[in-house]
């Protein structure tokens, strides 16, 4: 299997090629040069345990690592969930289940991606015998996750820039108490923004990115997406026969990566009613889905700050699914996005293919407090946002994407009690270990180089 890009003006590339690039270098994303039909064969992985699952499904997409090797990667790579089925369906009642994935090392969904791309990123390095170095910029969750996968794998330094002040206290912790000596947490002035921004000026760089062998780490690498896709197959095979194509998926969403896994898994023959795409008060993709609508607006902080997003770097992949996979019109409606910041959409068949919804932040308390009411749950705010406006649904599976003890504060207001993890409780006793430094290019340049 070979991978192409959205955009249609790169060579195709292998599966670790296009793991290892991220990015396509015509500036799109790379898709599988088509998307195998899995429906003979989805039933009779049943009762495989999650590794097993996830290396029958890799099969399909990275033929170039031997069957053994990917085995050994993926089980590896899912050494440190603390739950026995990695990503457990909790039933809340005949309507509702959650499948819960926080049970990875930092608690939130991106473990299972990152865990994995982690393992890709070390073989990579013993390949080849070169060092590489991860950089990437984070407003929370991806830069823990990020940190996590590629802890103390040697050849492998990683640097992630963050809004100093700007993440929560935990998440600072998840990034800055790590012990690790490969693993080097930036904290720079102004906002997120400036930080993406001296990013992009460092990859820009083209010959100081190849001197330091420089990767990105965001949420558009090809094998994030493809790890996401199997933990919805692993949740329909649970279902039972009679109810999986009657559900829908509901998902938190921000950069859209989570929701579109899912919606390839269906495109490949996991057949369900659908999937809803649940947004918090920065709603650009619930406008999309309920009005055409695709114009971005200024990120608002919410209560779900993991989902306080406005452009959704996966939507480019859904956009050329819908246009009938074609490159021509993905750029074209790309370039119009960049353009005018908006584009809008007419045709039934795309509007449809996802439901929507929005949680304002009033709503999330309120949400955390009456499902705990009601079914003794706790849910985190990013989940919360997916209890709305279930009627219409016949059964639904809401995505958990982190754990409650990871928003201490809203919790504990929306329910008089503390949630705790013990993972969590660690890291308080801690050092935290970062470096202060300017969101501006030579400075970032200047610290890697001095790490070498
Ligand atoms: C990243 C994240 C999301 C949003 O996922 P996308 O793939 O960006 O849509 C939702 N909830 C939590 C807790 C997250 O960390």
């Amino acid at each position: 299997m070979n991978f192409v890009s959205t955009r249609g003006q790169t060579n195709p590339h292998s599966f670790s090629e296009a793991v290892k690039v991220g990015l396509a270098p015509d500036g799109g994303l790379f898709v599988p040069e088509s998307l195998p039909d899995l429906s003979g064969e989805l039933d009779s992985w049943k009762g495989k345990n999650y590794p097993d699952l996830c290396t029958a499904f890799f099969r399909h997409f990275a033929t170039d690592i031997p069957t053994d090797e990917l085995k050994t990667l993926i089980v590896d790579a899912y050494l440190r969930f603390d739950h026995a089925q990695h990503a457990p369906l909790v039933k809340l009642d005949e309507k509702i289940d959650i499948l819960e994935l926080f049970h990875g090392p930092t608690l939130a969904f991106k473990d299972f991606a990152l865990q994995l791309l982690g393992k890709f990123y070390e073989r990579q390095v013993i390949l080849s015998g070169e060092s590489i170095n991860v950089l990437g910029a984070t407003s929370g969750d991806t830069g823990a996750a990020a940190i996590s996968g590629l802890l103390g794998k040697p050849g492998v330094n990683i640097f992630i820039l963050y809004p100093d002040g700007r993440v929560s206290p935990l998440q600072e912790r998840q990034m800055t108490c790590t012990e690790a000596s490969n693993v080097y947490p930036l904290c720079v002035t102004g906002s997120f923004d400036d930080a993406q921004a001296a990013l992009k000026e460092v990859f820009g760089d083209k010959a100081f990115s190849q001197s330091v062998s420089l990767s990105a780490v965001n949420s558009i690498n090809l094998a994030r997406v493809l790890a996401q896709c199997v933990y919805y197959i692993y949740a329909w095979l649970q279902l039972p026969d009679t109810r999986r194509a009657k559900t829908t998926f509901v998902v938190p969403t921000g950069n859209f990566g989570n929701v579109l896994a899912g919606w390839m898994a269906s495109q490949m023959g996991m057949k369900v009613a659908g999937f809803r795409v649940a947004t918090n008060q920065n709603d650009i993709l619930d406008r999309f889905f309920s009005s055409g609508d695709y114009s971005v607006g200024d990120v608002e902080p919410s209560l779900a700050p993991s989902m306080d997003i406005q452009i959704a770097s996966n939507f480019e992949r859904f956009l050329y699914y819908t246009l009938g996979e074609d490159p021509s019109k993905t750029r074209s409606t790309m370039q119009e996005i960049k353009e005018r910041k908006a584009f809008s959409c007419a045709d039934p068949k795309v509007l449809r293919s996802m439901s929507s919804s929005r949680m304002g932040d009033t709503e999330i308390r309120e949400t955390v407090s009456s499902v705990y009411e009601r079914y003794g749950y706790i849910a985190d705010p990013h989940t919360a946002c997916g209890f709305k406006d279930l009627d219409s649904l016949e059964h639904c599976v809401i995505l958990s994407t982190a754990h409650p003890a990871k928003f201490p504060e809203v919790v504990e207001e929306a329910l008089g009690q503390v949630s705790t993890h013990p993972i969590l409780d660690a890291l308080k006793k801690l050092d935290i270990v970062k470096s202060p430094l300017f969101p501006d290019a030579e400075s970032i340049k200047a610290f890697i180089v001095s790490k070498q």
